[in-house]
């Protein structure tokens, strides 16, 4: 038998390419091949089990800037498919959606199940088999069909899409056809340091800080979380998706420098000084004009060599220039990185210059198409990495239907 569509990955996007084509093109004879015992394995840890869907930002050219790699390319299926779709079509199929206030959108159920519930019975009702313990070990065009090849059996296909994630055998067997594979590194993970004091200020939240690699071009602002073995929070997140690259080359060894207070320093000195003139009667401990945490605030006076009972008429010019620059421009060794358990993706995969985004398919090979991780694209945490495995997956998706309904 020839299969219309094999599926090779039963996660996010292999799930969803099948019931897409199912949808448009009824007749359409797939079959997804999961390695796994089950799939959608990363669906159900996602989002802290939540499942983070997509993100409420509906405007393609501002959601396409949440993309280290891919912008570019996404801009044009996220036209076609972008995070209203997503919320449309999972409400249609019994998922209702909640957008949180920071734009994240998840089940209303607060339950990744809820959406694994969604696929599996959606995929039963459409009578789309799901091989498991199933794992692809080559793959080869032959004069009709493409020939995927399994260490249980083989499997003939009009058009094969590849949905393996960040699985190495698929890229080493798409590399074997003559693919070329930008070399996957982590993205997403949290910055070590193993500063004295550190340890006292976990927990503590900055809510704006701007954060800057030394020596290079990565720069990003957001909360800052203090973490007992280092930093985290979006800043870092978002620096360690641009950075993805550039800090594997370092070995995730550099100086992060912090501006806990967003202001230069000239800016920062004129209001100690002013502090001092307004509040001199004041003990600096109790009198913080920053918008920064009390636990932090007391390590930098300390650091600052400025005593708990130093009163701003007191304080003299060394102690606060010391407190201005620690304020602005606070450095900090980084020694190594630890996932985000939240979300963490890989930044590489599948060249984009070899894939025709209106269709997802592979340029060198008609058939071939890829969705989701396994391309070079990723997005920085918050319902962009699943909400390009949805629109890659309706792309193909349609692209081989509309195929299928030629052939008729
Ligand atoms: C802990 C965690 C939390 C996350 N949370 C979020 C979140 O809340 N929101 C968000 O947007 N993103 C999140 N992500 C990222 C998101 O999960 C991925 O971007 C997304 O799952 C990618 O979908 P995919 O279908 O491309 O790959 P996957 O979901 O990884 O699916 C690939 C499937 O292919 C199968 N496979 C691998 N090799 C083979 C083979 N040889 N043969 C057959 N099958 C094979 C795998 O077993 C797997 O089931 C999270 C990631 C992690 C790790």
């Amino acid at each position: 038998m020839i299969y219309d569509l094999v599926v090779v990955g039963g996660g996010a996007a292999g799930f969803f390419a099948a019931l897409q084509l199912k949808e448009q093109y009824a007749d359409a004879n797939i079959a997804i091949l999961e390695k796994g015992k089950e799939g959608l394995q990363k669906v159900k840890v996602s989002g802290g089990g939540r499942c983070n869907l997509t993100h409420a930002c509906f405007d393609p050219k501002e959601l396409v800037r949440f993309y280290p790699r891919g912008h570019k390319e996404l801009l044009g299926p996220f036209h076609k498919f972008g995070p209203g779709d997503t919320m449309g079509w999972f409400d249609d199929h019994g998922v209702a959606v909640k957008i949180e206030e920071d734009n994240r959108v998840f089940p209303e159920a607060n339950s990744s199940q809820a959406v694994i519930d969604c696929f599996l019975e959606a995929a039963k009702s459409a009578r789309i088999p799901v091989f498991y313990q199933t794992a692809l070990t080559h793959l080869h065009q032959e004069e009709d069909y493409w020939l995927v090849k399994t260490k249980q059996e083989d499997f003939k296909a009009i058009h094969v899409l590849m949905a393996t994630g960040s699985a190495s055998v698929p890229w080493r067997v798409l590399k074997d056809l003559g693919h070329h594979i930008i070399t996957p590194k982590p993205s997403l993970f949290t910055f070590h340091c193993n500063e004295d004091g550190l340890q006292h200020l976990s927990g503590v939240v900055v809510p704006e800080v701007d954060i800057q690699i030394i020596d290079t071009n990565l720069e990003s602002s957001g909360p800052l979380l203090f973490t007992h073995w280092g930093f985290s929070g979006p800043a870092v997140l978002k620096l360690s998706a641009w950075g993805a690259r550039i800090l594997a080359e370092k070995d995730y060894r550099f100086e992060l420098m912090v501006n806990f207070i967003q202001m230069d320093a000239a800016s920062c000195l004129e209001l100690l000084k002013k502090q001092k003139e307004d509040f001199g009667k004041k003990q600096l401990s109790n009198a913080n004009p920053f918008a920064i945490p009390k636990r932090l605030w007391h390590r930098l006076l300390e650091l600052s060599a400025i005593p708990d009972s130093c009163k701003w008429a007191d304080a003299n010019k060394i102690q606060l220039d010391r407190l201005s620059n620690l304020l602005v421009a606070f450095r900090f060794q980084i020694e190594g990185k630890s996932t985000f358990k939240e979300e963490f993706v890989s930044a590489g995969g599948i060249d984009l210059k070899e894939v025709d985004f209106r269709s997802y398919q592979s340029k060198k090979f008609p058939g071939l198409y890829f969705a989701g991780e396994i391309l070079d694209i990723d997005g920085v945490t918050g319902g962009f990495n699943f909400q390009n495995a949805w629109t890659g997956a309706y792309i193909a998706a349609t692209d081989m239907a509309s195929k299928l309904h030629r052939e008729l």
